[in-house]
């Protein structure tokens, strides 16, 4: 019998999610969704076949279990029955059984990284892979050389890409009377407020340094309380990252602190696990019959300012399970002057979330109180807003609530990109009733030229005069094209997947090219 060890639920890069960020891929059949699934696993029933005992499997055990009668997966070295998960799996059933027998870690990371697996799964946990996992967790470099004081630059750590090593970040600290200053050197150019995450709850601190696709993370037990208010300052030509904390008390340090696991690391930001810190909910606003603006508090001592085109996740406890989604911040309302860049309150998120009549997760958040906390992930996401700032002519095409990262990409893209003749949005819809921001994207359209608004419903009710229809490629040639043959265009696509897809598809096949069309998807 194997005697699992207690830390790996969760494990430290827990991540979950419980559908596919939207409508599942394969339809489920009535009582399998994840509120079924959550009870199922809490009904005492044996989900292993192994009376609650673990045992130590082997290959070629593993490989016995390739059926979809008899399904087990191993992930990060540990295997699991997911016979009983089955039909509950969003993704559907054949999607599962592609990694039935085997090691599955690499194929679930590519599709459900943010899935927490594990407590999801634990109750079909049938034990560890015995010798040695065929797939090695994911890199958590050895923090037994550094289980010593900081005091001061300390050896670099190995790099998981030897072609970015160059670019590996180094630190220092020094101190005044009152104030401890921790200076980052990533020696690249373009730093910016974005690319800084910290986070300092008692004496912990956390600091990750965001450089293009890499993760820079100190993380430190530091060796006196400091006072709430963080600070971070920039220098953007050297990429100097300093961050500023306060003394509680006005003695003299003698070291830093002590390292933490990840301390000193610098990785694929998707190697990382997702870091959650609680929220304060302080206030929630109705937007449309059934679509709300979720204003979040971040603590005092946290720095984090979510990317234009990237979005965070929520995490909740949700009958003893921990589920996990995605949601894109948007602005507080679409700013109608876009002369001067707006002053970013960094202290707040702003969510538009469609709460959903039998949404499991939407539910959950409409019933949380003013007051009442929530965690929320470090922002996540593959756009890149180089590519608005060399484009002159700006598609977005936008269904429902995929809307979101419309919002923030106006923004930029009217106050900061100068080359940008145009800017048009195609928001699809079903009704008038949901279409989101109507007014402050018509004031807009009155007030700045260069930018347009179309709204295509696709089950319109009374006199609807506009334009009716779904996603199309006959609609998508009326409505997306270059005014000039030579015309450097984006095209920004975000609604249901199967929209998205869609729409992505048809553009392909008006010959716009890959480069010219950003989905926003997980
Ligand atoms: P579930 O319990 O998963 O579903 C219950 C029922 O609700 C389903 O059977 C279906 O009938 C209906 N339903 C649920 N989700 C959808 C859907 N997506 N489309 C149509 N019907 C659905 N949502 C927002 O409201 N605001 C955002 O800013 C936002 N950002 C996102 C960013 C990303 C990257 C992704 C992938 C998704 C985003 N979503 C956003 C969707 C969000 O993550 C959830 O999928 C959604 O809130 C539903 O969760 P739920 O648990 O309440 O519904
Ligand atoms: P919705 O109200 O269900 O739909 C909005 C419009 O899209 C409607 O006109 C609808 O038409 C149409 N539509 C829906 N499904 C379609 C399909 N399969 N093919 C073509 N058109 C379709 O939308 P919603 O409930 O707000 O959902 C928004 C979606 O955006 C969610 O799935 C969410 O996960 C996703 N989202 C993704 C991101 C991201 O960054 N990836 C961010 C935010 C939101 P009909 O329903 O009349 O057919």
């Amino acid at each position: 019998m194997l005697n699992v060890p207690p830390q790996a639920f969760p494990a430290p890069s827990s991540q979950q999610r419980a559908a596919a960020g939207g409508r599942a891929k394969v339809p489920l059949k009535p009582g399998r969704s994840l509120m079924d699934w959550i009870r199922l696993t809490k009904s005492g029933k044996d989900m292993t076949g192994l009376k609650g005992r673990l045992i130590e499997v082997t290959e070629d055990e593993l490989a016995k279990h390739n059926k979809k009668e008899d399904c087990w997966i191993c992930i990060r070295g540990f295997v699991y029955n997911v016979t009983p998960y089955m039909e509950y799996h969003p993704g559907g059933e054949d999607e599962l059984m592609k990694a039935a027998g085997t090691d599955g870690t690499d194929l679930f990371d590519q599709v459900h990284r943010w899935v927490n697996y594990e407590s999801m799964l634990k109750e079909c946990l049938v034990g560890r892979m015995a010798v040695k996992p065929i797939t090695a967790p994911k890199e958590i470099t050895s923090v037994s050389e550094e289980k010593k004081q900081l005091n001061g630059m300390l050896p670099k750590k190995k790099v998981p890409c030897t072609s970015s090593k160059d670019l590996t970040p180094s630190y220092d600290w020094f101190q005044t009377d009152s104030l401890i200053t921790i200076a980052v050197y990533t020696k690249q150019k373009g730093m910016n407020a974005d690319s800084v995450i910290l986070d300092c709850e008692d004496k912990r601190l956390r600091g990750e340094i965001i450089v293009d696709d890499y993760s820079y993370l100190l993380e430190v037990d530091l060796n006196h309380a400091v006072q709430e208010d963080v600070a971070v300052n920039i220098a953007e030509k050297v990429g100097k990252v300093e961050i500023i904390l306060k003394k509680k008390d006005n003695v003299h340090w003698k070291i830093l602190g002590q390292p933490l696991e990840n301390h000193n690391t610098f990785m694929k930001r998707t190697d990382r696990g997702l870091f959650y810190r609680k929220c304060k909910l302080v206030s929630k606003t109705e937007v449309t019959h059934d679509t709300k603006l979720f204003c979040l508090l971040l603590p005092e001592s946290t720095h984090l300012r979510v990317p234009t085109g990237q979005h965070v996740y929520l995490k909740q406890i949700i009958a003893g399970t921990e589920v996990v989604k995605p949601y894109t911040p948007v602005l507080p309302f679409l700013p109608l002057d876009f002369q001067e860049p707006s002053c970013h309150d960094s202290a707040h998120i702003y969510l538009m979330i469609k709460i959903y009549p039998c949404g499991l997760f939407t539910q959950a958040l409409d019933h949380l109180q003013i007051g009442d906390y929530i965690s929320v992930s470090s922002p996540e996401g593959s756009f890149k807003k180089s590519q608005v700032q060399t484009s002159e002519e700006l598609f977005l095409l936008a269904a429902g609530t995929g809307f979101t990262p419309m919002v923030k990409l106006l923004n930029f893209a009217l106050t900061e990109v100068s080359c940008l003749r145009t800017v048009k949005l195609i928001f699809f819809n079903r009704t008038e009733d949901d279409i989101l921001w109507r007014n402050q994207l018509e004031q807009l359209a009155l007030k700045d030229e260069r930018f347009e608004v179309q709204f295509i419903l696709s089950q319109p009710v009374r006199d609807w005069v506009g334009k009716q229809g779904m996603i199309s490629s006959s609609l998508l040639s009326e409505f997306v094209k270059r005014s000039r043959k030579d015309s450097k265009v984006l095209i920004c696509i975000c609604g249901p997947t199967p929209f998205t897809e869609q729409g992505v598809q048809y553009l392909k096949d008006l010959g716009y090219s890959q480069e010219e069309v950003h989905p926003f998807t997980a």
